[in-house]
């Protein structure tokens, strides 16, 4: 596993961290034995960075990790968790929040900490409960060695907010796609500017940039047919100077090995490489997909509606073209899951970090799925 020296942080920290919120599941719940593989082999293979928050797997995920890293000696690893920012309500929430996470982490210390998903919304929030200068105790107190915050919003919001304030380092959603689609270039560089450290989320979006139709996929493979179409996107964001640890929620053992061998002996994007990649864009501008990560922020859907999966079937479709198999998975779904439960109450909307405008896409998926039943 490539490692890189942070001297900001006087620590050497693995390229590739593990984002604990996509981990394997039964009926909703982790499933404790495979999810336990999966952290045992990445620990046994160097990469010793976790990457929880209070609310994945619907608040699970915290306590799953606290129960497996106990095996290992607190020193051998680095453990991040991040504040939920929206939830605080009052002062006393932030003292509360902290000591559960604490407890459920099974730790009296946390080697990164963030203000999770901030936005123009959230910043008041932070600004209302005075939440940087909770971190900062935290930090002199030791509980907390490096302080930061994740964030989804635009340019102009991140150099006020970043500069504000001191902080150690900031994490963004950076990938090819979103690096000229969105504002990942911009938001980037602000960082490189204010020498903070960018941590990476999404860097394959969520899945996004991890399969393509045969076509597209053609692109990749006719370079180097033995590379995985997730491995180029990792590499690509692993190539700016200024990114110090990248994270990938890994579902699967197939996952995990091959981002381990993509940061084994990690080679950085060549020229011929790039001008692939910006051909991969192109074709991507076509299919116009939803912008959907699969965070499942979102949820839950008070009515039942199962946002990320119809999002998830509909980019799936949208990339291969297979009609019949996007209209098959979408009217398998349990019918209190599918978008006719849509009562278009807005509760998600606010959520998404992605600021899709969840309805409105959801109501054009079901037309289409229906399209395509009808012309059957
Ligand atoms: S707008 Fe529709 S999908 Fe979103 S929370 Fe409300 S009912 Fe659920
Ligand atoms: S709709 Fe938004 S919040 Fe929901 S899973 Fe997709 S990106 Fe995440």
């Amino acid at each position: 596993m490539d490692k890189k020296h942070i001297k900001k942080f006087g620590l050497t920290l693995p390229r590739l961290g593990y984002g604990c919120m996509r981990f394997p599941t039964n009926d909703n719940k982790i499933d404790f034995a495979a999810s336990e593989e999966l952290i045992n082999y990445a620990y046994n293979h160097g990469l010793n960075y976790f990457d929880t928050a209070y609310n994945y797997h619907n608040e699970e995920s915290e306590v799953f990790l606290g129960k497996v890293l106990a095996d290992f000696k607190r020193e051998s690893y680095f453990l991040t968790s991040k504040l939920p920012v929206w939830k605080v309500k009052e002062t006393a929430d932030v003292e509360r929040f902290f000591n559960e996470q604490l407890k459920k982490c099974n730790t009296n210390y946390f080697d990164f900490y963030l203000l999770h998903s901030l936005n123009q919304k959230t910043i008041k929030i932070v600004e209302k409960y005075n939440l940087y200068d909770f971190l900062a105790e935290k930090k002199q107190e030791g509980k907390i060695k490096n302080i930061g915050f994740s964030f989804h919003d635009s340019n102009e919001v991140l150099q006020k907010f970043a500069s504000a304030h001191k902080w150690d380092f900031a994490q963004l959603q950076i990938n090819y796609w979103d690096w000229n689609e969105n504002d990942g270039k911009s938001l980037y560089e602000t960082l490189e500017k204010l020498d903070l450290p960018c941590f990476v989320m999404e860097p394959v979006r969520g899945g996004f940039l991890s399969s393509f139709a045969p076509n597209v996929t053609k692109h990749f493979k006719d370079y180097n047919k033995d590379t995985s179409v997730a491995s180029w996107a990792l590499r690509w964001v692993a190539s700016l100077p200024n990114v110090t640890i990248i994270l990938s929620g890994m579902s699967n053992m197939e996952q995990l090995k091959d981002n381990i061998a993509t940061f084994t002996d990690l080679k950085p994007i060549n020229n011929d490489e790039q001008r692939i990649i910006s051909t991969v864009i192109k074709d991507l501008r076509k299919i116009n997909a939803v912008p959907c990560t699969g965070c499942r922020y979102c949820m839950d859907c008070q009515y039942g509606v199962d946002i990320p999966e119809i999002f998830e079937i509909y980019n799936d479709y949208k990339k291969t073209e297979n009609k019949t198999l996007a209209a098959n998975s979408y009217f398998m779904l349990d019918e209190k899951e599918r978008v006719g439960s849509c009562m278009k109450c807005g509760e998600c909307m606010k959520k998404c970090p992605q600021h899709i405008l969840i309805p409105d896409e959801l109501e054009k998926i079901h037309n289409e799925m229906l399209q395509i039943i009808k012309n059957n």
